[in-house]
């Protein structure tokens, strides 16, 4: 570690770190069932300031968070022990000593434009920018990958949300102009052509503003049930299931579980269909993909809520050539790929609808594929 002298700026042993939040374009609730994903990162990220320290103290401040800064020891980090934003930092840092790595303490200010509980990975760019930050000031030598594991098991085992590796692995690893093709089985990646802007196309974020409250147990339901089924069926994750077999596997599978298995098993041949449009350089292809990906959340795994199917809806009905809710669901964000001379009818549209429906007014912005976690000063 390098020595810290006052006014040093961002020399040794300090610098600044940014990481992107995410929308997924297809390929929901697949992440935990080692199956197939397409997000893209957002403008919008985390930066992290990060200044080693050598007493082992953590002090951690937000410009979001209105409180004063969290002082924490890095010995005594205990999962469980950490209340508030804080825990997705303090989680980074001891996952990294969990594991062996020589991490002490540091100062650590977030300032971060992602818009937060949005379903956009708010949290994930936290935690990729402070991963990334520490794997330099250290030199841990971690590749992306390598990170984006030690920040989803921080958040599975410290802050204790039983998220998939997705948002990691999209903060850590996309970059710009192009979605992140991801198999979590193997954490394989491939950079798929998503140049919309070129194309004549926006893609509309449309964050309801609206997380219902049986969000966090709901998921925890859902990857229960679709281990239930694999159990079923005696197999390792519902990714071993051809989907050229899915009837029959149905057919053995009690009631209750056949509409889930089959969002998840016709999911991943969604993000199949919506990569192989996109490198044949047909994005307005994807349009009618994202539809039937929102119908299948809808129906067959039961997350969407009102306001997501309003925002669909009306974004449809206005001339989108498709959209759907993304993230886990029950409120959240949905993305709608439109023509660009008509995104702001569209937007209008959807904020007409919600208003209509006496619902807050929708946030809508215009999303490009940007670049993934790195370090900026
Ligand atoms: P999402 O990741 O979809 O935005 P989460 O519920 O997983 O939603 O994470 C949101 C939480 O992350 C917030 O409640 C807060 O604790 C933390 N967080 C996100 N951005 C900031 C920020 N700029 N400052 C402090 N905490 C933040
Ligand atoms: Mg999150």
């Amino acid at each position: 570690m390098g020595t810290i002298r006052e006014g040093a700026g961002a020399g040794i042993g300090a610098g600044v770190w940014r990481a992107p939040g995410r929308v997924n374009l297809i390929g929901e609730h697949t992440d935990y069932n080692d199956g197939l994903v397409l997000p893209i990162a957002l403008p919008h990220a985390a930066r992290a300031t990060v200044r080693a320290r050598q007493d082992g103290v953590l002090r951690l401040y937000s410009e979001q968070s209105q409180g004063p800064a969290v002082e924490l020891d890095v010995r005594a980090l205990t999962p469980g022990g950490v209340d508030g934003w804080v825990r997705y930092p303090a989680a980074v840092v001891w996952t990294l000593r969990e594991a062996g790595y020589p991490v002490g303490g540091a100062d650590v200010r977030i300032d971060s434009d992602v818009p937060t509980g949005a379903g956009l990975s708010s949290s994930a760019a936290i935690e990729c920018a402070v991963a990334a930050a520490f794997n330099d000031l250290h030199g841990l030598g971690l590749d992306s990958p390598e990170m984006a594991r030690l920040a989803q098991h921080a958040e599975n085992t410290f802050v204790g949300v039983p998220c998939g590796i997705m948002d990691q692995m999209a903060s850590l690893c996309a970059q710009p102009g192009a979605a992140l093709f991801l198999d979590t089985r193997d954490l394989s990646i491939r950079h798929v052509p998503f140049d919309i802007e070129s194309a004549g196309l926006r893609l509309l974020v449309i964050d309801t503003r609206v997380k219902h409250n049986l969000a966090d147990g709901e998921y925890a339901r859902l990857r229960a049930a679709c281990q239930h089924a694999c159990a079923v069926l005696g197999l390792e994750t519902l990714r071993d299931v051809n989907p050229q077999d899915l009837l029959g596997v149905l057919a053995r599978l009690p009631r209750a579980l056949v509409p889930m298995v089959r969002h998840v098993v016709s999911e991943n041949v969604r993000v199949e269909q919506a990569v192989a449009l996109l490198e044949g350089g047909d994005l307005r292809g994807l349009g009618p993909v994202l539809t039937a990906g929102h119908v299948s959340l809808r129906d067959d795994y039961d997350v969407s809520c009102a306001e997501t199917d309003l925002a669909v809806n009306a974004a449809v009905e206005a001339g989108a050539l498709g959209a759907r809710m993304t993230g886990g669901g029950f409120g959240g964000s949905v993305i709608a790929l439109v023509d660009s001379n008509i995104a702001l009818t569209v937007a209008g549209t959807v904020k007409k609808a919600f208003h209509q429906a006496r619902r807050r007014t929708p946030r809508i912005f215009a999303a490009v594929a940007s670049a993934g976690a790195r370090r900026i000063s």
